[in-house]
């Protein structure tokens, strides 16, 4: 089952959860802080920001092999 990334519409509760498509759009996924099943999917913009702030080189141990100095 994919994972979604949700955010509330009523309450802006954001939460990540597993569900099947068909829960997601029968909208059977409810929202855990105010049960809610108005919800938008949350695009992962802010992905690449946590990414990139755990990229320096000084702190990957294998800056030599990965190249860019970034492993993960
Ligand atoms: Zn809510």
């Amino acid at each position: 089952m994919p994972f979604y990334d949700l955010s509330c519409k009523k309450c802006g509760e954001t939460f990540n959860i597993k569900a099947s498509i068909a829960q997601r759009e029968n909208r059977e996924i409810l929202c855990p802080s105010c049960g809610c099943n108005d919800l938008e999917a949350v695009f992962k913009t802010v992905n690449y920001v946590v990414k990139s702030k755990g990229c320096e080189a000084v702190s990957c141990p294998q800056a030599h092999r990965c190249g860019a100095g970034c492993c993960h």
